[in-house]
């Protein structure tokens, strides 16, 4: 089956086809359309700007994945589009859209939470079995997840304040370095000296799986304020230390999630990492190192699906229709959608 899928929660505006046979997927063509610039000057992505960019693009952008795949709408099993959760305009832009074009054609509309599009991209690329563990990292959230079957989410640890691509962003800013900071704070930690600073590692040796990322921020900025003006050396320091401490904590709280996921569901068939902040390679190594010696797959989405995109929300979209899966047209849009709020609520979807 193909599924048309639209991505415009945040700041990327995004349509794809992808084909689900037998379980396993294949990407027909993936258009992301990156806002980055245009948010670039105010330091982080601006609602208003952002919704009004994806009413210019998307039809532009939907014609073009159609294109690309060599497909009409006719051809489509299914439409769907991220219902939340993000910048509530924008959401209503993709969500209206793919109900308008699921009407028009008469296929299945779905309603799919953005969040689910990262978790289930593995299986996409990978034909990764259930369960399995998820790190979640991205920069609205940072959690841990067993990941049970479609739409079986069990959330074992999340974050107590900040979201670790927030963290990456905001040590970005004080540091003075371009948005988005991620990327930025990657790229000149490899010049960087590791070990000049020691940040705490917040949250390291606690029983629950969850993560603090506030504390590391301000230690960041109080170390960046004492040693001031900054040198370029000192900044390439600051964000190599910085990142080996979001590193160190990450690999502990995977750790313990590992210990709490065996005990309750047996091995992970996989340790998957999803999110923004996926698409970090120092990270990917040291995760890469804990599963080797955990004796458990790696399986990391290749760096094109790491941020947000349409295959995601399109292959979500396919893996809910192939089990008989669809919504009404009446779904609204949701600002907040945790993603375990099914199995917290059940019929909540209804
Ligand atoms: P959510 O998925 O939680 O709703 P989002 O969609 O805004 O949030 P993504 O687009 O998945 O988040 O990820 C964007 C985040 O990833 C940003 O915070 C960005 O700084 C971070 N990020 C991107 N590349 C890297 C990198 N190489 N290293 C660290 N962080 C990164
Ligand atoms: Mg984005
Ligand atoms: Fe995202």
């Amino acid at each position: 089956m193909r599924v048309l899928g639209i991505e415009t929660t945040c700041d990327e505006t995004s349509a794809a086809i992808v084909e689900r046979e037998e379980g396993s997927g294949r990407v027909l063509s993936n258009v992301v359309l990156s806002q980055v610039k245009k948010h670039a000057a105010y330091g982080g992505v601006v609602p208003e700007i952002a919704s009004r960019a994806h009413v210019d693009a998307l039809d532009r952008i939907i014609q073009q994945a159609l294109s690309e795949a060599g497909l009409t709408l006719d051809e489509m099993d299914g439409i769907a589009a991220a219902a939340g959760p993000g910048l509530i305009g924008g959401v209503i832009v993709g969500l209206t859209t793919a109900k308008a074009l699921a009407f028009a054609t008469g296929k299945p509309f779905l309603a799919v939470n953005h969040l689910e599009g990262h978790a289930l991209t593995a299986r996409l690329t990978d034909n990764v079995a259930f369960p399995y563990l998820l790190l979640l990292v991205s920069g609205g959230h940072s959690q841990l997840l067993a990941v049970k079957g479609v739409g079986q989410y069990q959330r074992l640890g999340t974050t107590i304040d900040d979201a670790i691509g927030e963290a990456f962003d905001k040590v970005a800013k004080l540091l003075g370095l371009d948005y988005p900071g991620g990327p930025e704070v990657e790229r000149v930690a490899l010049k960087g000296d590791p070990t000049r600073f020691s940040f705490p590692r917040p949250m390291v040796g606690r029983p629950q799986p969850d993560f603090s990322l506030a504390g590391l921020k301000t230690a960041v900025r109080i170390e960046a304020e004492r040693i001031a003006p900054l040198t370029d050396k000192d900044v390439a320091d600051l964000c190599a230390s910085f990142q080996k401490a979001v590193i160190d904590m990450v690999l502990d709280r995977v750790r313990v999630a590992v210990q709490i996921f065996t005990s309750q569901h047996g091995t992970p068939k996989a340790l998957v990492v999803a999110g923004g902040v996926a698409a970090n390679q120092a990270m990917r190594r040291q995760l890469l190192h804990l599963a080797d010696s955990l004796r458990v797959p790696l399986i990391a989405p290749p760096m094109d699906l790491c941020g947000d995109n349409g295959a995601m929300i399109a292959w979500a979209g396919a893996e809910r229709l192939a089990l008989g899966q669809h919504d009404g047209l009446g779904f609204a849009p949701r600002a907040r959608w945790p993603l375990d709020m099914d199995a917290a609520l059940p019929g909540a979807r209804a």
